[in-house]
């Protein structure tokens, strides 16, 4: 599964965070057979719709998607160079398919920031500057290595090329998720050269209580990393919640004036940035959402359920959730003439309720 790596300065509330992450049990319970690492959290994609067809179908049970977080410890000033865990850190977040910064917001005496002072654009520049240091690092090895290899034609020249623009936008100071496309870097050759500023970023602030509510301050800390997606929550307020039912954590949120938990943003966003949608399936035992890469056809989509369906795939059996929910059954849908068998090269689109049919 894809995971997003969760990394941030020390004492920023990564801990705290990663702990509510972890705490949702739920998931162990509906999972049985998956493993769930120590530094893994998985949280469920939050989707009324399941609830919806689990009472058209009489599901015994509603099934999310999950998106995974894991924990990455270890970035100080100077991990690029090796300081503190720096080797180790830069391993992990190599594995990571896209990275979420947790920045401090909040403020609290009691709690010591690293640089000594709260300033989200300051914390946010370290890390990108570690990131950024590596991605160097990795590009003064390889350029001398492919501008031979070009000489003698073993790899293509777009291949350099996409190396010597992608080492002047880091020489500026830019991560090549936020501005390579817009310099025109191909941002395919360069996440295959393993630059780790091509991976999606996300941002978590993790802001005081009462910022929660505080729009000028979010529309400004946004503006600080779009495009990138930002989600503000409260961490300790998100580890307290993870322990409550949920009757007392839905008074706790209107306590403080918000209506989600943090998260369940984090986990849509996180869904988003990895450029992942879901599909869903219904009937008597399950109603399930299953998750798939954009774009993707029916046959691959079917591959998810299992390897057969997509070998054996003949067509599916398609409608969508809207139009299910206006017909009130699977029946109605069908006589309603909503319900269409798509081929092969159909391509799936969120809220697509499906049956594949296939040969065994
Ligand atoms: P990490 O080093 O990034 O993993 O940070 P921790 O999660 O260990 O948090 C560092 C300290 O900040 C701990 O004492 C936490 O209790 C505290 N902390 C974490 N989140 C918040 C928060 O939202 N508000 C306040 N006031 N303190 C927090």
């Amino acid at each position: 599964a894809l995971t997003i790596g969760i990394v941030g300065l020390p004492n920023v509330g990564k801990s705290t965070l990663f702990n509510a992450l972890t705490k949702n049990n739920v998931l162990a319970a509906n999972y049985p057979f998956a493993t769930i690492e120590p530094n893994v959290g998985v949280v469920p994609l939050p989707d009324s719709r399941l609830q919806t067809l689990a009472e058209i179908f009489g599901s015994e049970r509603v099934l999310p998607a999950t998106v995974s977080f894991v924990d990455i410890a270890g970035i100080v000033r100077g991990a690029s160079e090796g300081e503190g865990l720096g080797n180790k850190f830069l391993a992990n977040i190599r594995e990571a398919d896209a990275i979420c910064q947790v920045v401090r917001a909040f403020h609290d005496d009691d709690v010591h920031h690293v640089e000594g002072k709260v300033s989200p654009k300051d914390d946010i520049e370290t890390i990108h500057t570690e990131l950024i240091l590596a991605d160097l690092q990795t590009l003064e090895k390889a350029v001398p290595r492919l501008e031979k290899e070009v000489k003698g034609k073993k790899t293509d020249k777009a291949v350099l090329d996409t190396a010597l623009a992608a080492q002047k936008l880091l020489e500026e100071g830019e991560t090549l998720y936020a501005a390579g496309a817009a310099a025109g870097v191909d941002m395919d050759l360069a996440k295959e050269l393993g630059l780790l500023t091509t991976k999606p970023f996300l941002y978590v602030f993790n802001v005081d209580e009462d910022q929660l509510t505080d729009e000028a301050l979010q529309k400004e800390l946004s503006a600080m990393v779009a495009p990138a997606d930002a989600i503000f929550l409260n961490a300790k307020l998100e580890s307290e919640l993870a322990e409550l039912e949920e009757d007392e954590a839905r008074e706790l949120l209107e306590s403080v004036g918000v209506s989600e938990p943090g998260l369940n943003q984090l986990a849509h966003k996180g869904f988003h940035t990895l450029g992942l949608q879901t599909y869903l399936t219904a009937g008597p035992k399950e109603s399930r959402a299953w998750t798939i890469r954009k774009g993707w056809t029916a046959p691959q989509a079917a591959g998810v359920i299992h390897t057969d369906f997509q070998r054996g795939f003949i067509k599916a059996e398609i409608v969508s959730f809207d139009d299910l929910v206006e017909a009130g059954s699977m029946n109605a849908a069908k006589a309603a003439g909503k319900v269409r068998m798509e081929g092969k090269d159909y391509v799936m689109a969120d809220g697509d309720v499906v049956e594949f049919r296939f040969n065994v």
